[in-house]
């Protein structure tokens, strides 16, 4: 009886719904997952998160390939926004950092290991993922964020929620912390829901942190406490971003532009700008105040 809950519970941690077209719930339920641990796998101890991808190849089932030799190296600690248009394949290499699919050729490497030579438990216990689509299940505001990590302290659970900018809400909330959520309870906006998603996050406190920027837009006021709460949040650990804004991106060490060629450019923001490409173009049509969304 236990085992299908056990596995619900890490489908719905592991296995968010909006990366990457991920194999569907049900899907998932009925059949074997591809991934698995090789019979000599390692429990991965704390990494630091330098990232490596050599000569990637990857493509879905029945399908050509969306990655064909990507090398990308990511430092332990830095920030790389992502940007191109819908459909290169920028969710797709984030999918395959914490292996949600197995590569076709090539090899990902966290601080040099490969990712094929670790659990899947371990190296996805140090992979935190903001996204728009945030699971939340029926309970209390406490019990959502301690999802994060069970046993928290009432003192972690309060500084997760301050540094997600979830003190003020919770604070004019009657039952504060034990506020139910979900039908029973309050009704959450999206701009709530990812900062309750967020502070999970701070408690579970990875080394590697992958955000799916949302898409739909959020009013002025939400949008600066969400973006404050991810650049707290972002702080010490190696971040992959997928932006669909610019205004993201300024705060990226690197912007990578990923087009169905491959990485077309890679550098700071200067040195895009500089190089006059595909990046400067979005820029500049921005600067003159045309809006132009992103992916370019
Ligand atoms: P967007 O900006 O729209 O999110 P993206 O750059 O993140 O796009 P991906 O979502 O990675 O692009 O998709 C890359 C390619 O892989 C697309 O052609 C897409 O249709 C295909 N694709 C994505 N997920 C799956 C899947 N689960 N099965 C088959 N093909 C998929």
């Amino acid at each position: 009886f236990l085992k299908p809950i056990e596995k619900i519970n890490a489908l719905l941690e592991l296995y968010p719904r909006g990366m990457a077209g991920f194999a569907r719930y049900c899907e998932l339920m009925d059949t074997e997952p591809d991934v698995k641990d090789a019979p000599d796998a390692i429990v991965a101890s704390r990494l630091r998160g330098d990232i490596a991808f050599e000569r990637v190849t990857f493509g879905y089932e029945n399908h050509s390939h969306v990655l064909k030799g990507v090398d990308l190296r990511v430092r332990a600690g830095e920030t790389v926004a992502l940007v191109g248009p819908s459909g290169a394949g920028k969710s797709t290499l984030c999918s395959l950092i914490p292996r949600f699919y197995e590569i076709d050729d090539g090899s990902i490497t966290i601080d040099g290991i490969d990712i094929r030579h670790m659990t899947q438990h371990s190296l996805r216990s140090q992979i935190g993922i903001v996204q728009q689509d945030v699971f939340l299940f029926n309970g209390t505001i406490r019990e959502n964020i301690v999802y994060g990590r069970l046993g928290s302290t009432e003192e972690e659970i309060w500084d997760a929620a301050r540094k997600a900018s979830l003190e003020q809400m919770l604070k004019a909330l009657p039952e504060g912390l034990d506020t139910f959520i979900g039908e029973r309870g309050l009704k959450l906006s999206g701009g709530q829901r990812q900062r309750l998603s967020i502070a999970r996050i701070f408690l579970k406190n990875p080394p590697i942190l992958i955000l799916d920027e949302a898409t739909s837009a959020l009013d002025t006021e939400t949008e600066s406490l969400i973006q404050q709460a991810l650049e707290e949040l972002s702080h010490n650990r190696t971040t992959l971003i997928i932006a669909h804004r610019l205004a993201t991106i300024r705060h990226a060490d690197r912007i990578i532009v990923v087009t169905e060629e491959g990485i077309e450019e890679d550098g700071t923001h200067e040195e895009l700008i500089v190089a006059g490409g595909a990046y400067a173009r979005l820029h500049g049509a921005q600067f003159a105040g045309t809006t132009v969304p992103l992916p370019v």
